[in-house]
């Protein structure tokens, strides 16, 4: 089977080196294989995710000289199915609306996941039919969120493939009961990001480290719908030279700017090791 890589920037900023980074493996890896190489949009945010942002995305990657296969899908156009696969869960009753704030969400939470959140202890889980059914016909707006346990109890042990380790054990329920479909977004990167995987038959997820325990939570979307799981491959994440992460909300200079300050796509290469 020929294998299929793909790079999935959020373009709620400019690409930054580490961004350059994970695209670069991806296509270096794609071509080792012999194999596909896609870009995907992940522009669920809509507040955040501006046209002028997705623009500068596509030319800061042809500048560096990648070249991907087209069209390229955009997960903004993509909500009628995350909607449909919630209603599928809801119907399975492992989703269920949550209406509290993330402040209320947050209070009083007894542990934090591995990104260091406080874990929703459940107040929604818990709410009679009756009561779920009277704030929804008032216009409540509410979350979704999976049920955890439940979805545990369904789906069973899951591990992963997880290159230069093999068979990883995840554990999703150190996440708790994660927001499936935000409030304002009939989806949320979890929900997205398996199903895209999976309906553009991405065979190898290589991307950062920052993801490798989320990859627990996305084992069990896949098993609850049905769909295939993908080798892993999670990458060091790129330092600055204080050794702080290179994250696009702290200040990591975007590729645009090291481009007009003279850098060239081979300079970039050179630097990051291809
Ligand atoms: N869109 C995510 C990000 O920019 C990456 C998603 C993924 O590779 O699974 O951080």
């Amino acid at each position: 089977m020929q294998s299929v890589f793909r790079f999935a920037p959020s373009p709620n900023g400019y690409l930054h080196l580490g961004h350059a980074y994970s695209a670069l493996l991806n296509a270096a890896l794609a071509q080792a294989a012999g194999g596909r190489f896609l870009l995907r949009i992940e522009d669920i945010d809509l507040l955040r995710c501006r046209p002028a942002l997705i623009d500068a995305a596509f030319e800061d990657l042809a500048w560096l000289g990648l070249a991907w296969e087209q069209p390229v899908l955009r997960q903004s156009s993509q909500f009628a199915r995350y909607r449909a696969a919630l209603d599928d869960l809801s119907r399975r009753g492992l989703v269920y609306p949550c209406f509290c704030t993330r402040k209320q969400a947050g209070a009083g939470a007894e542990r934090h996941d591995p990104d260091g959140a406080p874990v929703y202890r459940g107040a929604c889980r818990v709410l009679p039919p009756a009561e779920r059914a009277r704030r929804i016909a008032g216009g409540a707006a509410y979350a979704l969120r999976l049920d955890m346990a439940a979805a545990l109890r369904l789906a069973g042990p899951l591990t992963w493939d997880e290159c230069g380790a093999g068979e990883t054990v995840g554990d999703a329920a150190a996440w708790g009961d994660v927001v499936l479909g935000r409030k304002d977004t009939p989806t949320s990167y979890h929900l997205a990001v398996v199903m895209d995987d999976a309906l553009q038959g991405v065979t190898d997820v290589v991307r950062g480290k920052d993801l490798y325990a989320a990859t627990a939570i996305h084992r069990v979307l896949q098993a609850l719908l049905g769909l295939p799981a993908p080798r892993y491959r999670h990458h060091d994440l790129l330092r600055d030279a204080a050794g702080a992460k290179l994250a696009k909300s702290k200040s990591a200079a975007p590729l645009r700017q090291l481009r007009a300050e003279g850098m060239r796509p081979e300079d970039i290469r050179v630097r990051l090791g291809f």
